[in-house]
């Protein structure tokens, strides 16, 4: 077989000029899912792939899917990719490598006039973040039937418009039913967005699952009053709750060795200053590659709730609203990554994830697997999140092996 490499100048060109679609002024992206800067990274995305030659299919969830064709149009596709979408002060790399690095594997296919068996897509999920329309990974787990499609289009961002609203504002409700799209494979670039290949001095991460994570909705509700007039005894501080119960969260957590707990929204009513707070309105994370962990932090967490609540006359509301387990990826998808690490010459260690992907959902219905790359001092969700342009390169050249590994066992399985 020929010998192919990605370009990483090309690769770098890329994650530097789509980073100016939302930069911030200290370095990062703020490019929340489905805005006009999510439709002009879209745009890029699409004007980019058909010059290669690719069709791009749009489903009903916002997904693309930018499709090179190879020997077998009967075959589906090996796909590969992450998603545009940012946090509010989000990085450069978070998601955009995923993307960017597949894109660039397309490219190096396309160069080299190099033929696969089945056809190579790139693929872009809709709202991965989570961070405008919760729950994160929303089209990803339509895709893969763990949400309803009529209900995550219905999902408010914090200012009433919906997903389905959205969607139709920018353009990119597709006609393709989301989840009607046979996948052979999926695999799935991103950086680590942890510490632990940067302090081993490793290029490439081998995942080989990812670990469980539960989100919470919470509301809390007391009784707003002057906060001149109304006496300390006689206050029901729907804030003071929540401080505790952030204090609750935090202590849950450090109880189990691997566990990790946050609260990351807060939003306080009636938000002025001579009140006393009626209703406070949190959020919960919580996560550990053992899901029962999360089950005993999350019932200590609720003891504790109701404690507090009754403690400060206040009524405390916790809602369940998304539960991912324990995620294997394919055995096949990651020999195939580990193949490729190993052919490129990379020093590498199979690792969990330890954030949520794409991948997971996917990999409940198509073989999948992930390959990170180091961050510096494992920041991410942050702007001053970076890679280095070699490790950007390892990635996307690990990414291209691996699909060219699974292109070849595909081929094998269907008798070519
Ligand atoms: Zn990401």
């Amino acid at each position: 077989m020929k010998n192919l490499s990605i370009d990483p100048e090309r690769l770098w060109d890329d994650l530097m000029l789509t980073a100016r679609i939302g930069a911030t002024p200290k370095g990062g992206i703020c490019r929340l899912t489905l805005t006009a800067l999510d439709r002009e990274v879209r745009d890029w995305f699409k004007a980019q792939t058909e010059s290669l030659g690719c069709a791009v299919t749009v489903d009903d969830m916002g997904t693309m899917f930018a499709r090179r064709e190879g020997q077998r149009a009967d075959v589906p596709p090996i796909a590969m990719g992450s998603h545009l979408d940012t946090q509010p002060t989000g990085g450069k790399f978070d998601g955009a490598l995923g993307v960017l690095a597949a894109l660039e594997a397309l490219r190096t296919l396309h160069r080299a006039g190099y033929e696969t068996f089945a056809p190579i897509e790139v693929v872009n999920w809709t709202n991965e973040e989570g961070a405008r329309f919760s729950p994160p990974m929303i089209a990803s787990g339509v895709f893969a039937g763990v949400y309803r499609r009529d209900w995550a289009c219905a999902r408010a961002d914090r200012g009433g418009e919906t997903f389905g609203a959205a969607l139709d504002n920018i353009g990119y409700r597709g006609a393709q039913r989301c989840g009607d799209h046979r996948l052979s494979a999926f695999f799935e670039v991103h950086i680590e967005q942890g510490p632990f290949l940067e302090a081993e001095d490793k290029d490439i991460g081998i995942v080989t699952g990812v670990q469980a994570m539960r989100w919470y909705e919470m509301t809390i509700v007391g009784q707003d009053t002057h906060a001149g007039t109304t006496p300390m005894p006689r206050r029901h501080d729907a804030l003071l709750g929540a401080a505790r119960i952030v204090e609750t969260v935090n202590r849950a957590a450090r109880q189990f060795p691997q566990a990790v707990g946050t609260v990351g929204i807060l939003e306080v009513k009636p938000g002025s200053p001579n009140v006393v707070p009626g209703e406070v309105f949190l959020t919960m994370d919580l996560r550990d590659p053992d899901a029962a962990v999360i089950d005993r932090m999350a019932q200590e967490i609720a003891t504790q709730a109701r404690a507090i609540g009754a403690e400060l006359g206040l009524e405390i509301a916790i809602k369940a609203i998304s539960a991912e387990p324990a995620v294997r990826f394919d055995s096949g998808c990651v020999a195939a990554v580990r193949a490729a690490a190993k052919i490129s010459g990379y020093s590498a260690r199979d690792m969990i994830s330890r954030a949520g992907h794409d991948a997971a959902f996917v990999s409940r219905v198509a073989p999948t697997a992930m390959i990170f790359v180091p961050c510096k001092d494992g920041i991410s969700h942050n702007e001053a999140e970076y890679s280095s342009k070699e490790q950007c390169a390892a990635g996307a050249q690990v990414l291209l092996q691996a699909v060219l590994d699974y292109d070849r066992q595909l081929a094998e399985r269907y008798g070519r």
